[in-house]
């Protein structure tokens, strides 16, 4: 345990928390990036694609399908644990997850926004209708009964590594109501987070006393505005994560520690 985190979180009465993919790894969900923030794999599929093309649609459900499972049992760990139990404290503004796994709401969190979407619902790009992902398995499981035998290693964000298949001959289901594209409600690269979003976030850094950063390289632009605008307002700025941050310049604090044993102080 850092003896300096603890005194920056001590300190705040208005917490900014930011967590990304580093607070789900214990969780069993892999990470995209190492600690220099690199890309550890291929990136994930971007959203143009996937709108003008179904054969990127029918690859990207074909691998969800064995993805998914998983990825929907995957269980809180203690960092979700501490940073649940600090809002119980009521010491914390809003906790901001560029995480799609809805794993901070399973640990107790409330004030939470789904900075990307979240994985457990699907989104109808015609009619706006949402359903549970949960049930969009079913849908997929009845129409290719066949792909559910096949095996491929877990990626992120409920992908799998399945490859050397033909994709051409996995059926996606439409809309029930329209008949529109069907697609998991997370903002893909290439796709704008939404506006209301963004202003709802700033609304809560206008009124947090300091930022922490969990679990993050903040290489993603959508979520490293926001610790540039807090840093710009003169907020101090703590991150706790295994490897370089794109806000190291920027940072109070930087404690180079796994998040779960160094926030195990919370709970
Ligand atoms: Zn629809």
């Amino acid at each position: 345990m850092s003896t300096h985190l603890a005194d920056f979180i001590h300190r705040a009465r208005r917490l900014f928390v930011l967590t990304g993919a580093g607070c789900s790894t214990d969780s069993g969900i892999p990470d995209y990036r190492d600690a220099d923030g690199h890309w550890k794999r291929t990136p994930p599929v971007n959203f143009q694609d996937f709108m003008a093309l179904p054969a990127t649609r029918q690859r990207y459900w074909a691998r969800s399908l064995l993805g998914w499972p998983r990825f929907g049992q995957a269980l809180p760990n203690g960092t979700h644990a501490a940073l649940a139990a600090l809002e119980d404290r009521g010491q914390m503004e809003v906790l901001l997850t560029q995480n799609v796994d809805c794993l901070h709401q399973r640990a107790g969190s409330r004030a939470v926004i789904d900075l990307h979407g979240r994985l457990d619902q699907v989104r109808c790009m015609g009619c706006e209708a949402r359903s549970p992902r949960e049930e969009f398995q079913d849908s997929l499981l009845a129409l290719n009964p066949e792909w559910a035998h096949l095996d491929a290693a877990q990626a992120p964000d409920g992908d799998a590594d399945l490859e050397g298949v033909d994709f051409a001959a996995f059926s996606v289901p439409a809309c029930p109501h329209c008949g529109g594209i069907l697609k998991p409600d997370v903002v893909f690269f290439g796709e704008n987070v939404p506006r209301e979003r963004v202003a709802a976030v700033h609304d809560h850094l206008g009124r947090a006393d300091a930022v922490l950063v969990v679990g993050s390289s903040l290489m993603v632009y959508s979520g490293f505005r926001f610790v540039q605008a807090a840093a710009k307002a003169g907020l101090p700025v703590a991150a706790l994560n295994l490897g370089r941050t794109r806000a190291d310049d920027l940072l109070t604090l930087k404690v180079e520690q796994p998040c779960a044993p160094a926030l195990s102080f919370l709970l």
